[in-house]
């Protein structure tokens, strides 16, 4: 029996009963119903309704390449035909890993060159983590072993993950956190600059705030310092130019590992492979995940730089670590298949030089005018709205965040499917919206707006 035997209601009654969704309050949803989506194509999400609705959101930041592709379906099926499933553990490995890490390692900033798969990003954090304190135990210093992170992180949702993180919400459910990780603050001028003060100093000054940190742990003990290049789920905050060179010249000036985690950036959303290459950085180790298989299959690659790899080679014996899905092979003929499509069609070039910067201006000459409206930052394919009550003075409306839910509603009703966080709407949309997408996004956005505002004053 399929889908199609049952109504929108039957479901809908069904979810209620049986499916605990991620990030979902359960007694709510039973209230209203999940939204059903049943088929996707190109930009295009569908729900069971028929109603077509533009996907802002590129699933959850990771249909980089769109959807109904069938050349990954294609390439799913001939893997699982010819080999579903072996693992990697005991010596063992399969060829779609093996080239998947040597592709992901053409592609990555040239001090990367090695590759450890997982089934997801709060995996492929949880490994780094291992990886970091273990490298420094390899050298002699276990001591050396906290990490620095930051508030509004998000770094996943496993223990580890959400340790990491900076979500208080997350922190509040947890029972106890991972011990020896700290946070700091969040590279947020819009809320935390300082009046007079020039993006350029609020930058430093966030960056002195992870120097601080060193300081007050004593370098010896600090193993590394972990960032989203861009903080993604906490509202897509945009760094300033002279952030991310003045944390790379501390943790070296410190001895401090550097960790990224580009599970939203990895893959061309920023206009480069990695935002690390936009940034002009260099890691220790880039967590990514989402679009390297944009999204069709779970899979996560952890990038390890040189400097930890050949200490795990040359002093560490066996890493005692593992998922049975690390290297997958349907996954990994997937991200195969997936990054030769996004290289053949020059997406990533198409972002950086083309679409990226029209995405900019058509938002901040369309959008940021709106009334309630505040701030629209971009970056490559990334975009956040920050939404005020009064333009001029940036006072939010009373309840926080619901101003972005009733402008979300509308966008959905209006078929646009963009995100709320807090008080800000942020957008990530697949890297193949063309200019007349992005012109078709900003309609529908700017309708939104105008619904709620009609709503809110
Ligand atoms: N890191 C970042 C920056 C993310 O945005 C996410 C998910 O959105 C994760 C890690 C966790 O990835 P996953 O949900 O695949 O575990």
């Amino acid at each position: 029996m399929t889908y199609q035997n049952y109504s929108l209601k039957q479901l809908q009654a069904i979810d209620a009963a049986h499916h605990l969704h991620p990030f979902t309050d359960h007694k709510e949803l039973r209230g209203i119903g999940s939204r059903m989506i049943t088929r996707a194509d190109g930009p295009f999400i569908y729900d069971s309704e028929g109603k077509e609705i533009l996907d802002g959101m590129a699933g959850l930041w990771c249909v980089n390449i769109g959807y109904g592709r069938s050349e990954l379906a294609d390439a799913a099926h001939a893997q699982m035909k010819e080999l579903p499933y072996y693992n990697n553990f005991f010596k063992c490995s399969t060829p779609t890993p093996t080239l998947l890490a040597k592709k992901i390692a053409e592609l990555a900033p040239k001090n990367i060159n090695q590759v450890f798969f997982g089934s997801s990003g709060s995996e492929a954090n949880d490994t780094a983590v291992r990886l970091v304190r273990h490298y420094w135990a390899l050298e002699g210093k276990p001591q050396k072993n906290r990490i620095i992170s930051r508030q509004m992180a998000y770094h996943g949702s496993t223990i580890a993950g959400t340790s990491l993180g900076g979500m208080e919400g997350m922190h509040g459910q947890l029972g106890g956190a991972v011990p020896n990780i700290v946070h700091v603050m969040m590279p947020y001028a819009y809320e935390l600059g300082l009046p007079g003060e020039s993006d350029h100093d609020f930058g430093l000054r966030a960056a002195k705030a992870v120097e601080d940190a060193i300081l007050e742990a004593g370098a010896e003990n600090v193993a590394a310092f972990i960032g989203e290049p861009i903080q993604g789920a906490g509202g897509v905050k945009i760094p300033p130019a002279s952030y991310w060179p003045e944390i790379q010249r501390i943790c070296r000036k410190y001895d401090v590992l550097l960790m990224l985690d580009e599970v939203i950036t990895g893959y061309g959303r920023t206009g480069e492979w990695f935002a690390a290459q936009s940034m002009g950085i260099e890691a220790d180790t880039i967590t990514t995940a989402k679009a390297l298989t944009s999204g069709y299959q779970p899979l996560s690659a952890l990038l390890v730089g040189d400097r930890i790899a050949s200490t795990l080679v040359e002093k560490g014996g066996e890493f005692y670590h593992g998922y049975t899905y690390s290297g997958h092979p349907v996954a990994c003929a997937v991200a195969l298949k997936n990054l030769e499509i996004i290289e053949r069609e020059g997406m990533v070039e198409r972002v950086k030089n083309d679409t990226g910067p029209y995405f900019a201006e058509k938002l901040q000459a369309r959008i940021a005018p709106h009334g309630l409206v505040g701030e629209v930052r971009t970056f490559g394919f990334l975009a956040a709205i920050e939404i005020v009550k009064d333009k001029k003075t940036r006072e939010r409306f009373m309840e926080p965040g619901s101003a972005a839910v009733t402008i979300r509603d509308h966008a959905i009703a209006n078929g646009m499917m963009l995100r709320a966080t807090g008080d800000t709407m942020i957008m990530s949309p697949p890297l193949i919206w063309t200019r007349d997408t992005i012109d078709m996004a900003c309609d529908r956005l700017l309708m939104a707006l105008d619904l709620a505002e009609a709503d809110l004053r």
